[in-house]
């Protein structure tokens, strides 16, 4: 990054690094307290963050739209429960514009690092092109699953064919006729797999740890269901309730309550294993499919399709460990040889090593945010805020992640954001800081919350789950309930920040 500041340097009430739903969801907080001077700058040619880069084929939600969307802005209109990813697109798109979000984003280009400016009082953000930008508030909206992780199996770079990264799809290329192997078995695959089987000739997948898959309710929505949630808001809002209690029961208490609510956990198990028998009659292949850890080690998804795609003559499903990748096939460990001309990449993102944080964040003293995190713990105050880094807002950040839907997460944020800005003007100060002392109070907290977690209790040693960091710590998602979460968003003590 460019280090010294200069006097000339453009100055902005904020800049917020990322143009998807977070980075969207921060500038409407911002801009309903009155802040304009936004900048907005986004890596990709498009906002939308997920929504605009995954564009595989089956790409969906697979939290219901009704949930799956800020509850400000509701749109009436989804075509179905689970709303394509298209529509997700065009969903984003509205929102831009009716909040004018666009005229403050800055497409196709890079942060390459942010520090604090003690003197001037100020950030100083690096960009890839043009002057570094320099503004009052830091806010990074860098998603956590925006990274795409390649394997490093050996060979892999002598492969003849075509290697599509699920991330980076390819939307020309026809896979008809091909015989192509998956390798992963994540939410992303699980959508993927049953899209990809009707258009090849053969496809193997190739599965390191079985995923956990309930079933999906997905249906239309029809038109007359659609005018009435136009018409009579109320009605899709208790909709919205009704689906988000149940992720609450389903996904949220049964994964972070498990000392409490274990018959929840087990239930939501059953479910999954109840659904795989109903779809797949071979026991051997019912067994390999069978995940051997808990029930939230690692992240579940839905799907009616999946499982009963492997019945199909041309699909396989490989779980010996691969060896090597050769021009024209893959071989596993116990001599097997599988040829093939298309490779697919369902092998998910990278988050510990590159995204925590997705760029180089410079506080006071010289205090780099992923040195510090990595020699200490990972943490954020409610979230959000880390001691040292003053007038900064992370958003993706261990244990930020609340609830099942993204949305859950934003919303509580931007409450948190409201609540700490309009304080910061009450008082007539112009920088904020979270103290050491309320920082350490909700890091015990958590830790000691997530005592009672799936992940602490249950048997994820075989899971492979993202969610835990390489201290053996699962501080993604926040361990309270996401009531909790907006309670403290809307009364979190004011004094555990300092104000300058
Ligand atoms: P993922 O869950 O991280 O899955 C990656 C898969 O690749 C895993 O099965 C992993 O195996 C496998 N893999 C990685 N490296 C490998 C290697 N060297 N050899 C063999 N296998 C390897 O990634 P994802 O499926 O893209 O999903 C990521 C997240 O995106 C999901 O958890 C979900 O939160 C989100 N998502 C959401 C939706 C939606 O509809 N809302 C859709 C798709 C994804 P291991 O499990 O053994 O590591």
């Amino acid at each position: 990054m460019k280090p010294k500041v200069t006097v000339s340097l453009p100055q902005h009430e904020a800049v917020i690094v990322g143009a998807g739903f977070g980075g969207m969801g921060a500038a409407i907080a911002l801009k309903r307290l009155g802040i304009d001077d936004i900048v907005i700058v986004e890596r990709e040619d498009d906002l939308g963050g997920t929504w605009h880069v995954n564009r595989y084929p089956g790409l969906a939600v697979d939290i219901s739209s009704l949930t799956y969307s800020y509850s400000f802005e509701p749109n009436p209109y989804w075509s179905r429960l689970f709303a394509r990813g298209d529509e997700l697109k065009r969903y984003a798109d509205h929102v831009a514009e009716t909040y004018d979000l666009r005229r403050h984003m800055r497409f196709s280009t890079s942060v390459q690092g942010a520090r604090w400016d003690e003197e001037a009082q100020h950030w100083v953000v690096a960009l890839d092109k043009g002057e570094p930008v320099a503004a009052r508030f830091l806010l990074t909206a860098t998603g956590f699953l925006s990274q795409p992780h390649t394997p490093d199996i050996p060979g892999i770079d002598t492969f003849a064919g075509k290697i599509i990264h699920t991330a980076d799809w390819d939307d020309s290329f026809d896979l008809h006729g091909h015989r192509a192997a998956m390798i992963g078995t994540g939410a992303t695959a699980v959508q993927l797999v049953p899209e990809v089987a009707r258009q090849v000739d053969e496809l193997t997948v190739f599965q390191r740890t079985p995923i956990y898959v309930v079933p999906k309710v997905d249906t239309p929505i029809p038109g007359v269901v659609q005018e009435l949630f136009a018409r009579v808001p109320l009605t899709q809002q208790v909709a919205r309730l009704a689906n988000t209690a149940m992720l609450e029961a389903m996904m949220v208490t049964s994964v972070l309550h498990f000392r409490q609510a274990k018959v929840f956990n087990h239930a939501a198990a059953l479910l999954a294993k109840a659904h795989l028998r109903a779809q797949v009659r071979d026991p051997k292949l019912r067994e390999k499919l069978t995940p051997d850890y808990d029930f939230g080690c690692k992240r579940p998804t839905f799907s009616n399709e999946y499982f009963r795609t492997f019945n199909a003559p041309h699909v396989h499903l490989e779980t010996e460990r691969i060896e090597r990748i050769e021009p024209d096939a893959i071989v596993t460990a116990d001599g097997g040889r599988t040829e093939i001309d298309t490779l697919i990449l369902a092998t998910g993102f990278n988050l510990w090593d590159v995204n925590f944080p997705a760029i180089e964040v410079i506080g006071r003293d010289g205090r780099n945010l992923g040195k510090w995190w990595r020699d200490n713990r990972f943490q954020a105050y409610e979230g959000v805020a880390v001691p040292h880094f003053p007038n900064f807002l992370t958003l993706a950040s261990p244990y930020s992640y609340s609830g099942l839907s993204y949305f859950t997460t934003i919303e509580s944020q931007m409450r948190h954001i409201r609540r700490l800005l309009k304080e910061l003007s009450r008082r007539g100060a112009s920088t904020f800081e979270v103290t050491e002392e309320a920082n350490a109070e909700f890091l015990d907290r958590m830790t000691e919350r997530l005592g009672d977690s799936v992940f602490h209790l249950g048997s994820c040693a075989t899971s492979n789950s993202y969610y835990f960091n390489p201290h053996g710590e699962a501080v993604i998602l926040r361990p309270t309930s996401t009531i909790n979460a907006f309670r403290e968003a809307n009364n979190f003590p004011l004094d555990d920040y300092a104000y300058a």
